[in-house]
């Protein structure tokens, strides 16, 4: 294992950072876990950074897929009209929009989650005129230069060399006392004729993911939503990585009851891992023209055939149930770490499947040292937030509570070696 490590010491970028942080070549994964080539078996608590909500090599995509192939269905197709395209439109609005009394026109800008940002802006951009965007606090949208320009995280910016133009950071809800980015973002708004611009949009995640599972309130999120309704601004929700389910609802948002202009979605609305974004439009702002946003990737029939498969998770309200239901024993196993460890001065936050261990003030190294640990006894877990100080649960949605048990014993090892 040494001896292959190398090659990614020696060839690849730099740049490169899962296989520093999970030092080892994987070579099989199946559901909630992952193994090495030395046949050491890991529990997945990070499931492809949100990408995995079914989980590895999910057998009813895999069984698809495999027919798929073997009868010589189209591979890529860019966005020519495929039986495989039809389907999913179809399934889409009748599993997913209809039932939510949701009316949107369905985009399929890219193959990835920055991707979809990136349309998002250019629409909101096009049909109000205006060029100012609202990002948040810690936000993370992507690594593109315009989703870039709204990721509120200086360190991903690695020098982009270029000004992230038009765009205005305001306080997340988490970010200050309640109520209190609100008060900002009214003012903000009332004094913009004086001389600062009103947005062309405003993007948010309803709980940052890599800027540390900071859930906003519904009352914030609802709030925002009349802020822009007032103003005339498009409301767009980041469902990158909080989106398909991994609150506990599809759509993060549904508990807080507000209707997003523009929601982006990516990660594992493909199901299967395979590369799939989505940008969900209301009608009314759907302006693009044919190719003002192409791209060669975005008809991964495949990647279409999986998605549609990963719908049928969502027909009735079992599965939604089963994630709310287990996310209550996650948030139990965490609170217990808290308790139990009081070394660490942690918190913990989030909601459903999106919850994170918040190392204390003058801790926060040990959110760090403690993922390290958990993954030399076998579970891959990372950490998020702006100093690296939430041990941060991301695991499949379908990992049962034996799994998540499993998962829990040895984070708790591992945090008993490291405050010892
Ligand atoms: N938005 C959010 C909320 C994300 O978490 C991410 C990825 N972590 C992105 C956008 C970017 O997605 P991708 O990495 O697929 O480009």
């Amino acid at each position: 294992s040494q001896k292959v490590m190398e090659v990614f010491e020696n060839r690849e970028s730099q740049v490169r950072s899962y296989s520093r942080s999970f030092p080892t070549v994987f070579n099989k994964a199946k559901g909630y876990k992952m193994w090495d080539t030395e046949g050491k078996e890991y529990i997945d608590f990070f499931a492809g950074a949100g990408a995995l909500n079914y989980g590895h090599n999910n057998d009813r995509m895999k069984e698809k897929l495999i027919k798929y192939i073997q009868d010589d269905g189209i591979s890529h197709s860019l966005d020519m009209g495929t039986t495989v395209r039809k389907e999913f439109l179809e399934r889409f609005n009748e599993v997913i929009l209809q039932p939510r009394n949701m009316d949107y026109k369905v985009m399929f800008p890219g193959p990835t989650g920055t991707n979809t940002v990136e349309s998002a802006l250019k629409i909101a951009r096009k049909v109000t005129g205006r060029q100012n965007i609202v990002s948040f606090t810690n936000g993370f949208h992507g690594m593109t230069l315009g989703a870039l320009s709204v990721t509120g995280n200086a360190y991903n910016r690695g020098g982009a060399g270029v000004p992230l133009n038009n765009t205005t950071s305001m306080p997340f809800d988490t970010f200050l006392e309640e109520d209190q980015s609100l008060t900002f973002l009214k003012k903000y708004l009332a004094n913009a004729s004086s001389g600062l611009d009103l947005p062309a949009a405003m993007i948010l995640e309803t709980v940052q993911g890599e800027g540390g599972i900071n859930p906003a309130s519904f009352k914030w999120l609802r709030e925002v939503e009349r802020l822009c309704r007032n103003y005339d601004i498009i409301l767009i929700v980041d469902d990158v990585q909080a989106g398909c389910g991994r609150t506990g609802t599809f759509f993060s948002f549904e508990p807080a009851g507000i209707k997003p202009d523009i929601i982006c979605l990516s990660k594992s609305i493909g199901g299967y891992g395979l590369p799939l974004a989505l940008t969900l439009i209301k009608p009314e702002y759907d302006t693009f023209g044919p190719a003002e946003h192409n791209g060669t990737f975005r008809g991964n029939n495949m990647a279409i055939l999986t998605a549609t498969e990963a719908l049928s998770y969502w027909e009735t309200d079992e599965f939604a149930k089963s994630v709310q239901e287990k996310s209550k024993l996650i948030t139990k196993r965490m609170e217990t770490i808290v308790e139990d460890y009081p070394q660490l001065k942690a918190t913990t936050r989030g909601r459903g499947f999106m919850q994170g261990i918040v190392c204390g003030e003058g801790k926060e190294d040990y959110a760090d040292k403690i993922c390290a640990k958990a993954f030399e006894k076998g579970l891959i877990i990372e950490t998020s937030g702006p100093e690296g100080e939430v041990v941060k649960f991301l695991g499949s949605l379908i990992i049962d509570e034996k799994g998540i048990d499993q998962g829990f014993d040895i984070l708790e090892e591992a945090i008993e070696e490291i405050v010892k």
